[in-house]
């Protein structure tokens, strides 16, 4: 009788789908040691793996680390070649750059997780993935270090993606800080969309909403900054007037976030008032609105408060899993969840959204 149940129960199950969400993460990202007092640091991953934990179950993935010829797509091979001299040292490369015996070797596997992240999209047997990269990559130049970044993870991910046939592809820069070096490293290119939503003024002071690309790439630059205290609405609005209208339009082929938990209400760093499941509504937002057969990967950057780290990312992963167990849910109309919550921005924040709105119109078509 039990062997009938169990054979009934095996019949009864649905053909295979991609059900997994892929987590590329390493030993190593701990071993970025911080200095005393500084946000940077461990502890920030640990959160973020305990909110994933809490999440469900993933498809994990060792790092492994970039090669040269990956790093030298978007860096100076001069400045490549300096950092692997550094190796074992300890120091400070910027005022808040810190380094420790194990930073080059983390950063080096940091940037490898990314590649390793658009590989593991790029074969389709996942159209989801987070990578865990420590340190950060947003704020590092083709040539410099700066802002806690040493290599530009993401930017080394979407030069792989392109290497790798992908015609189109977005950078969505969530973190609370404008993505200056993903933003430099890709001015002049119209294969790579960078968008980025940030706290401004704040740091590093770049993205103004004039400033939107150079020769091609004009109007492949699309910055939002947004005064302090915007919260789930603000950001709703932004995403539903200016950042999926774009993504629509430009249609990419690989998607990729540049994911900051640092624009929660809690985060030490700056003023944002981001809630987890606002994370969550610009996530869903956000698979709503990609090509069907676009993968979106996720590469971890800033998020200073531990508790906003937890749960945000636990949030984010949960709208993952659940768009891999079911993408009828982001694709069929009659299935698809409202994009995002209705939003209330304050008079200051829809002034800053109009004048986003107006710098872009020349390029995409906005209502
Ligand atoms: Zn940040």
């Amino acid at each position: 009788m039990t062997q009938d149940v169990n054979t009934n129960r095996h019949l009864a199950e649905k053909p295979k789908r991609m059900t997994q969400v892929a987590v590329l993460d390493d030993a190593l990202f701990l071993e970025h040691d911080a200095p005393p007092e500084h946000p940077e640091r461990a502890e920030r991953l640990v959160a973020v793996r305990a909110g994933l934990s809490r999440a469900g179950t993933f498809l994990s993935l060792e790092a492994r680390d970039a090669t040269d010829e990956e790093l030298g797509r978007v860096h100076d091979p001069g400045y490549v070649e300096s950092l692997g001299h550094l190796a074992g040292r300890s120091g400070y490369l910027d005022s808040d750059t810190y380094l420790s015996p194990r930073t080059i070797a983390a950063a080096r596997r940091a940037a490898g997780s990314a590649v390793g992240l658009v590989e593991v999209l790029s074969r389709g047997t996942t159209r989801f993935g987070f990578a865990l990269p420590r340190p950060p990559g947003h704020h590092a130049l083709a040539d410099r270090a700066m802002g806690f970044c040493l290599l530009n993870n993401v930017a080394v991910a979407a030069a792989h993606a392109r290497a790798l046939g992908h015609e189109r592809v977005l950078v969505l820069d969530w973190d609370v800080h404008h993505g200056n070096g993903t933003e430099a490293i890709f001015y002049a290119d119209p294969s790579v969309l960078f968008v980025s939503l940030h706290q401004f003024p704040n740091y590093p002071g770049t993205g103004a909403a004039t400033d939107h690309g150079t020769g091609e790439g004009r109007g492949r630059s699309v910055n939002l900054p947004l005064p302090p205290g915007g919260d789930d609405g603000v950001y709703a609005a932004a995403f539903e007037r200016i950042v999926l209208p774009v993504v629509e339009q430009f249609a990419p082929s690989l998607a990729l976030v540049s994911c900051g938990f640092d624009a929660h209400a809690r985060d030490p760093l700056a003023q944002m008032r981001l809630s987890a499941a606002g994370y969550a509504a610009m996530t869903r937002g956000l698979l709503a609105t990609l090509p069907e057969a676009c993968p979106l990967g996720l590469v971890l950057e800033g998020g200073y408060d531990l508790e906003a780290l937890r749960d945000s990312s636990e949030a984010v992963a949960r709208v993952l899993l659940g768009g891999a167990e079911s993408p009828e849910l982001y694709r069929d109309p009659p299935h698809r969840p409202p994009r995002l919550p209705p939003s209330r921005p304050s008079p200051e924040h829809s002034a800053a959204l109009a004048a986003i709105t107006q710098a872009q119109s020349r390029f995409w078509k906005l209502s």
